[in-house]
């Protein structure tokens, strides 16, 4: 269990490195005890196999030279011993270490004999233990070897780790826009580069977008609150005792209001990174919903809505780029307000004061209001045409616009032909 955790709270270089040197020392130390193994196992059998020859030749002829030079015992009868051994070792098959030498003993019976015999095998066995000795040196060597060389390595594999780990550190709100450094080397940390670097671009821009939303909403709500607070104070003074101030200082407040959640309504717009889902929208249906809502709000100004056509687009987008566009018409204009549906387009057409040429590029950006005299009779933040921009834009669709001072203006939605 301690075992375990301890590995478990490695560092990665160090489980790397510790898990190839023990697969190497596990590999390394079964090749040597294999190697050594089948080494003894070959020298005692040969060993076995001429004591054995040389017994059976004794057997055969009764008397063997061989013989005399081993320890040789026929039925419990010691026949020759010239290391002075009997007595001292086992009586059956074997090596055995005797008073700091080895002897190799095999055991035979024939029909009426039984046969003991030992021979001298020191100098094998000790170049053996010699052999194991050097095969021990030379296997822990390449152990050491390979834990330092499966050190590098991995340290050297991962560096690029390391350089992605002190770069993220590196990045917080201040310097959002900073981005990882790609190696280009396609491997997976040159991957895992690309795929943060997709995941900063996406938190830098819904960050940017709360920024300029809560940057917005304070900046425009300044208006309307302070109006707000003007209409309380009349309330406070005379409201008691005028009623019509009253009843209008009650409806400039509820229209602060309305104008304050539109507004809001339509800065949360901004910020959202939507899904765009689309289905086929039945455009008439749309412009009929939508000029009746703004009749009403203009107190039954009239909104002619003309031709008819479907589109597979977003009904959501396109229900606010059309009230934006027929909220300005109503409100830059005193005649009735046309909406032209058509296979390519979507017109909305007022005979009002219309826009001045180098002022048509201006209206599109955030804020922007044309000559603010002449607009701050108007209520309005300058936010619903750059929405319009920016939502038409989202479905693939452009904003044009033909106006003439004086006698009114043409905002057209094209989105290229049949749909
Ligand atoms: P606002 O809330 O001020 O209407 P917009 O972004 O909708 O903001 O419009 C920006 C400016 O463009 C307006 O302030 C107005 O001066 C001008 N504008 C927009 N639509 C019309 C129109 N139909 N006729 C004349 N001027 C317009």
């Amino acid at each position: 269990m301690i075992f375990y955790t301890l590995v478990i709270d490695m560092k990665i270089t160090w489980k790397l490195t510790l898990f190839s040197t023990f697969i190497v020392s596990l590999t390394t130390l079964s090749m040597v005890f294999v190697l050594y193994e089948t080494m003894k196992k070959s020298l005692i059998d040969s060993h076995k196999r001429h004591v054995a020859s040389i017994v059976r030749m004794y057997v055969r002829r009764g008397m063997y030279p061989g013989a005399r030079k081993m320890l040789l015992i026929v039925n419990g009868k010691v026949l020759s011993d010239p290391f002075g051994i009997a007595g001292k070792i086992p009586y059956r098959d074997g090596v055995y270490e005797i008073d700091g030498d080895y002897y190799i003993g095999v055991s035979l019976r024939s029909e009426s004999r039984t046969i003991f015999a030992a021979s001298y095998v020191t100098p094998a066995i000790k170049g053996m233990q010699e052999v194991s000795r050097r095969l021990i040196f030379f296997a822990a060597s390449g152990i050491a070897l390979s834990f330092l060389a499966s050190l590098l390595m991995v340290n050297f594999s991962l560096s690029p780790l390391r350089k992605i780990l002190k770069a993220v550190k590196e990045i917080d709100i201040s310097n959002l826009e900073k981005r990882l450094e790609s190696s280009g080397s396609g491997d997976e940390f040159d991957e895992l580069v690309r795929e943060m670097n997709n995941m900063l671009n996406r938190i830098e821009k819904a960050y940017r977008a709360q920024e300029r939303f809560v940057h917005d909403v304070s900046h425009e709500l300044k208006n309307p609150l302070s109006s707000m607070k003007g209409f309380i104070g009349v309330l406070k003074r005379w409201g008691f005792s005028d009623r019509k101030l009253f009843d209008e200082s009650i409806s400039e407040i509820e229209k602060a209001i309305d104008e304050m959640s539109d507004m809001i309504e339509n800065l949360l717009r901004f910020s959202k990174e939507e899904i765009l889902e689309k289905s086929l929208v039945d455009l008439k249906e749309i412009a009929l919903e939508t000029a009746k809502e703004l009749e009403r709000k203009y107190h039954n100004r009239h909104v002619l809505v003309q031709g008819d056509a479907r589109i597979y687009t977003n009904r959501d987008y396109l229900r606010i780029i059309l009230r934006n566009l027929l909220d300005n018409a109503l409100k830059y204009s005193n005649d009735d307000v046309k909406v032209n549906i058509k296979e390519c387009c979507l017109e909305v057409v007022d005979r009002g004061e219309g826009i001045p040429k180098e002022e048509i590029d201006k209206i599109f950006e955030k804020f922007y209001r044309i000559d603010r005299s002449r607009d701050r009779r108007k209520e309005g933040h300058g936010i619903g045409l750059s929405l319009v921009k920016e939502l038409s834009e989202k479905m693939g669709m452009r904003v044009e616009v033909e106006s003439e001072p004086g006698k009114g203006s043409t905002f057209r939605i094209t989105w290229g032909g049949r749909s």
